[in-house]
């Protein structure tokens, strides 16, 4: 058995998911609300009988455990093995290293680097960037700003950045693996920032790992990122980190905002412990990077559109850190850029001001309500009770009960156990599976999977025309990942590089299995017919798992929208019927024919 089939084996999908996300049972399965997409009815469902998961809604996607870790932490196969290995106990071969690909990200940071240094004399002196220099002017910012940021501008050109890096030594393949060229349906490539403002982003040591761009007229969107790279993250990066860091140590506080600008804007004036997320939530993996310099992070919240998700958010993070979160609350509908501007000193009272995230929480609950009444108190006590949950520290969780039974008039013992009901209801199973309990979930071995990968691995030139294959097609996330890898290298060497070394077993079985010789192009546009019949089959079942939850009540799920789903998935599968009928007829008139 493999290392992967044995950490499969030995975790609980509904465990290691129900760690991250708040899962509710519903009949055999468990539903939460999607942590991939933001909704208000919980569409995203865990089946611990086929150890999966999936999004019925705006994700419409699923998989395995690996793949729930890897969407989630936002990282690739190989690291999310090692951390469900290391909760398992299965020790991996010591071939699997974290940093097989040192090389290679070192180079990325140069190129980066290289861009950034480009941008910014481009900003600072070609005549194009007036435009750019005018903006950066309007907003007030200063040379040495500019400098300290080392804000760039990308030409106006299709070629600008490609040609001065090509004549510095960097390949065409490095600047398209940093992100900072597209490749164009003719396989050209060109300039991915074009008459943008540029915005470098570094980690932690200071190293740039990708860039933000803004636009420098109305068009939308406003701004753009570099893409997912070895180097770049989205959700593992803060922006301007570098820069704040000595002042988040000394100050012990960060300071969270949401914006590039915001973040220019308040160290211009000084307050520099400030630092934005790259989107509206802030992940695990970011509070992991800044509990190293402080573990007082205060988040700037709008005080108009601040939400109970938001609320949710901060609980997370005060568990994650262990201390209480204070948040900072801007007055309605205004950004820190805008509040800062105008007048620093009411930037400073509102930090002043910041009042722990559970006290707002529940002034937002009671707001409006009449805690006289027994409708009102119950209200109060459904709506913060999800919070209470959430919260680990016992300590914290019993001045709230407190709190709240002051608020409410209702008693402490009563609020107790309605807390221990929800918690009771949104249980999930036991961690790891006991030694001798059989596993539930069929090790997924895929023997159409496998075969399927076989033909591709061994004939480069089918290639071509793999297109109709879809990644989603592969439930075991194991080969899914090499067929990516497949897709997007020449050989497989270098199929091997992009992989994690925990795979490069299944590669090699994959690559020496021996297969019938013979009629290749039949054969591999059977094995992808099955493949999407089986998929396709897969989502049905758990459609009417689910669709079954949603008619027996429990669940706010759209049953029409699903049922919808499950509609066009039966259309797709007579497409597939249709087409197996085609291939065999022709197969058996080639073999019937008289030569
Ligand atoms: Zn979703």
């Amino acid at each position: 058995m493999s290392e992967v089939d044995e950490v499969k084996q030995k975790i609980d999908i509904v465990e290691v998911i129900g760690q991250h996300v708040k899962l509710t049972k519903s009949g055999r399965n468990f539903r939460a609300l999607c942590p991939f997409h933001s909704e208000k009815a919980p569409s995203f469902y865990v089946f611990p009988e086929r150890q999966s998961w999936h999004c019925f809604a705006a994700c419409n996607t699923g998989g395995d455990v690996f793949s729930f870790i890897m969407k989630q932490q936002g990282i690739e196969f190989g690291e999310a093995l090692r951390t469900l290995a290391e909760q398992t106990g299965v020790t991996l071969p010591s071939r699997v290293r974290p940093d097989a690909r040192k090389d290679e990200r070192e180079r990325l940071h140069q190129v980066n680097e290289a861009a950034a240094t480009y941008f910014h004399d481009q900003l600072l002196n070609s005549p194009g960037a007036t435009k750019a220099r005018e903006y950066l002017l309007g907003r007030g910012f200063t040379a040495e700003t500019v400098a300290a940021f080392q804000l760039g501008y990308g030409p106006d050109r299709w070629e600008a950045l490609k040609q001065h890096l090509a004549e510095r030594g960097y390949s065409e393949k490095e600047l398209v693996d940093a992100g900072l060229l597209v490749e164009s349906d003719d396989d050209k490539t060109r300039d991915r920032f074009r008459n943008r403002l540029m915005f470098p982003i570094h980690d932690a040591r200071g190293r740039t790992t990708g860039f933000g761009a803004r636009v420098l007229d109305d068009s939308l969107p406003k701004y753009t990122n570099s893409p997912q790279t070895l180097v770049f993250d989205k959700s593992g990066t803060l922006y301007a980190v570098h820069l704040a860091a000595p002042a988040i140590r000394k100050q012990d506080r960060a300071i969270l905002v949401e914006g590039y600008m915001d973040v220019i804007t308040a160290h211009q004036n000084d307050f520099r412990n400030v630092i934005a997320s790259m989107g509206t939530s802030v992940t695990e993996r970011q509070v992991t990077t800044l509990k190293r310099l402080t573990r007082n992070i205060t988040p700037a919240l709008d005080a108009d559109a601040a939400g109970k998700e938001a609320m949710l958010r901060c609980v997370d993070y005060e568990n994650t850190l262990d201390t209480e979160v204070q948040v900072m609350l801007l007055p309605g509908g205004r950004d820190p850029d805008d509040v800062i501007r105008q007048d620093p000193d009411v930037w400073k009272d509102l930090i002043e001001n910041a009042v722990p995230v559970l006290d707002y929480a529940l002034d937002m609950t009671t707001a409006g309500l009449d805690t006289s009444t027994a409708r009102d108190q119950a209200r109060v006590i459904r709506e913060f009770l999800p919070i209470l949950a959430r919260m680990k520290d016992i300590v914290r969780r019993d001045h709230y009960i407190r709190e709240l039974e002051i608020r409410t008039g209702t008693r402490y013992n009563v609020i107790e156990a309605a807390l221990k009901d929800h918690m009771a209801a949104s249980r999930p199973g036991k961690a790891v599976r006991k030694s001798n309990a059989k596993p539930t979930a069929p090790l997924l071995p895929s023997p159409i999977e496998e075969e399927c990968l076989s033909l591709l691995l061994q004939h480069p030139e089918l290639k071509d025309e793999s297109e109709e294959l879809l990644s989603d097609y592969f439930q075991n996330s194991q080969n899914r990942e090499i067929y990516i890898a497949w897709q997007q290298s020449a050989d497989i060497e270098l199929l091997k590089e992009r992989l994690d070394p925990s795979m490069w077993e299944q590669v090699d079985a994959l690559v020496s299995r021996s297969l019938v010789p013979g009629r290749l192009e039949q054969k591999r546009s059977r094995l992808v017919l099955r493949l999407k019949k089986e998929h396709l089959r897969e989502v049905k079942t758990l459609e009417a798992a689910a669709l079954e939850e949603a008619r027996t009540g429990g669940t706010d799920i759209d049953v029409t929208q699903l049922s919808q789903e499950g509609i066009e998935a039966n259309i797709q599968l007579q497409e597939v019927f249709r087409q197996e009928a085609r291939a065999n007829r022709s197969a058996r008139d080639e073999s019937g024919r008289v030569p």
